[in-house]
């Protein structure tokens, strides 16, 4: 038995997040946790919302709320989203609780003791009306690449470009809308991440063997750009306080460290959360010293956080000097788009992800989320994939077996596991294709392959189905009943065996049809031995046939929806 610890990337506390945030981030980590859990592994699976910096404070303003009360009803409501879902983390935690406060300032006060943390005089946007800085989104302005006129302080939503907020033209405050906007001189930290360069390296070079290629294209890319020192102070009243030897520190009495410089922390943070609400030990986890030295750490993302996760966050884990746990399998997925466009709350385009749940139960998203993936490229969700991915994968192959057997079961064998009679070649060639493919479906999800984890389960299904058809106990009852006794036993077994390989992906279906074969709950990962995963249900065992496991999507519902959301006018 192994550990592994499983952090999926934080989600924003600025609203519920739509579905590209799910196939991209909290999902495949949910997936890999149940894996990793079914083998009989130890996990922690830990996440987060990411509450400070200036969107929070934005949202909260727009909302009428103070931003602590704004952050204390969204961190509910992500919460309880996920949870239904399925979304199976050992603990959810914030960025705003304590835990993350003392170990910001704990690592900044660990980098500043090496040399890497350095007091700098900035430029920065002054509001004279609202009389303060507008640091990052509070200033908004002409883009100095593409003249965009609502260019952010911190990014130009037109073209993309990073910005800083004195790059902008005819700046405007955002609180107020004054253009009475100086510069003026302030005080920040600096993280020195450039004399961290060739540490970075040699530890990515030590790392990446291990990651995809997307991952590994990343972080090379922001090495051989170099990296650059980084301010990670903000003149906001709403972060993790900036203090020295325990006290505010002299000149940052008004600051607050960058949300980019807490977040990830917070995955520590998180689980010092869980911890101090479980009596666990969080050290075991994340101190080479206190035990985590044969932790597998496994962090899962969308590609736009893989710099932050592969050379922000290393440079202050490592120059601290002290024994934390880094990252071993880093998983980055593409874009999930919209048919061809993006996810937009204000074009009212895309599914978001409360929404999704009024349409459909979770196992659907999970099955066609997972089952194509954002992962080889960006992806385009339309409906008429979904519809037809979903009527074929989960109604007509695996919620017809279950029906079908069951059924049969009910009628012909009083419902339940008959016993007798010896397998015959069918069922020794059926034992050979399942192993093979439990083999195939085990080293894909160890892998962290969605896409291929999810074609190798539904190949499990269609061998299911291809047995059932050929051995047809429905003929083979009228002449030999024993002989169909044989194929109705194996074919509940199939049953169990379904459930079990797609508790990761879709886990409320796999309960449902793991109790119809009664069993309390889904079934552990199987062996590779087909045999052995086909014989486990004792002969007499009661069964019987689940509601309709999966309703077909029909032509209406995809109407509806692409009215109601948006549809192909975004390609
Ligand atoms: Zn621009």
């Amino acid at each position: 038995m192994a550990r592994f610890l499983i952090t999926s990337a934080l989600p924003y506390i600025n609203g519920v997040k739509h579905l590209g945030n799910l196939a991209g981030s909290m999902l495949p980590a949910d997936v890999h946790a149940r894996f990793r859990r079914g083998q009989g592994h130890e996990v922690l699976f830990i996440c987060a919302t990411d509450e400070h910096g200036t969107p929070a404070e934005l949202a909260a303003a727009e909302a009428g709320q103070d931003v602590r009360a704004y952050c204390d009803e969204q961190h509910v409501i992500q919460k309880q989203i996920a949870e239904a879902f399925g979304i199976s983390w050992d603990w959810f935690g914030r960025s705003s609780n304590p835990p993350n406060h003392r170990l910001t300032q704990h690592f900044c006060e660990a980098l500043e003791k090496n040399g890497l943390i350095e007091e700098r005089v900035d430029q920065m946007v002054y509001s004279v009306d609202d009389g303060r800085f507008l640091p990052d989104r509070y200033v908004e302005g002409t883009c100095p690449h593409c003249a965009y006129p609502k260019a952010r302080g911190d990014q130009c939503d037109n073209c993309g470009r990073l910005l800083d907020p004195t790059d902008l033209k005819d700046p405007y405050s955002v609180i107020s809308g004054s253009r009475n906007i100086e510069v003026r001189d302030t005080r920040h930290l600096y993280l020195l991440q450039s004399r961290m360069q060739d540490r970075i390296r040699q530890w990515v070079d030590s790392k990446s063997a291990d990651w995809p290629n997307l991952t590994r294209g990343i972080a090379y890319k922001f090495l051989d750009e170099g990296l650059i020192d980084r301010g990670i102070t903000r003149d906001l009243s709403w972060g993790v306080p900036v203090v020295k030897d325990g006290f505010p520190r002299p000149g940052f009495e008004d600051k607050v460290f960058y949300v980019w410089f807490d977040a990830p922390i917070e995955y520590i943070g998180a689980t010092v959360e869980w911890a101090e609400a479980t009596g666990g030990d969080w050290e075991r986890w994340w101190r080479l010293d206190g035990g985590a030295g044969d932790v597998r750490y496994v962090q899962v993302m969308g590609k736009d956080n893989v710099a932050f996760h592969t050379v922000s966050f290393p440079v202050t884990i490592l120059g601290s000097e002290e024994p934390w746990k880094t990252v071993d399998d880093l998983k980055a997925f593409n874009w999930l788009n919209w048919y061809g466009g993006k996810f937009s709350t204000s074009m009212k385009r895309g599914v978001f992800m409360d929404q999704a749940l009024e349409l459909l139960p979770p196992d659907y998203w999970r099955w066609h989320l997972t089952a194509y993936a954002p992962e080889g490229s960006d992806t385009a969700f339309t409906w008429e994939q979904f519809q037809s991915a979903l009527n074929k994968d989960l109604a007509d192959v695996l919620g017809n077996f279950v029906n079908r057997i069951l059924k049969f079961t009910e009628s012909r064998f009083e419902g339940r596991v008959p016993g007798g009679g010896e397998a015959g070649p069918l069922e020794t060639r059926l034992y050979a294709e399942i192993g093979a493919a439990l083999a195939d479906a085990t080293a894909q999800f160890e892998a962290m392959e969605y896409r291929k984890a999810a074609q190798a389960v539904r190949r499990i299904w269609v061998l299911g189905n291809e047995y059932l058809t050929e051995a047809a106990p429905w003929t083979a009852f009228k002449t030999d009943p024993v002989r169909a006794g044989v194929v109705v036993r194996t074919g509940l077994n199939l049953v169990r065996l379904m459930a079990a390989v797609a508790a990761p992906i879709i886990p409320f279906a796999a309960e449902t049809i793991a109790r119809s074969v009664g069993l309390d709950a889904a079934p552990a990962w199987p062996s590779a031995d087909g045999e052995a995963e086909l014989s486990r249900l004792a002969a007499g065992q009661a069964v019987s046939a689940p509601e309709v496991l999966f309703r077909k999507i029909e032509d209406d519902q995809v109407a509806e929806w692409t009215e109601r959301f948006g549809g192909a006018e975004a390609a």
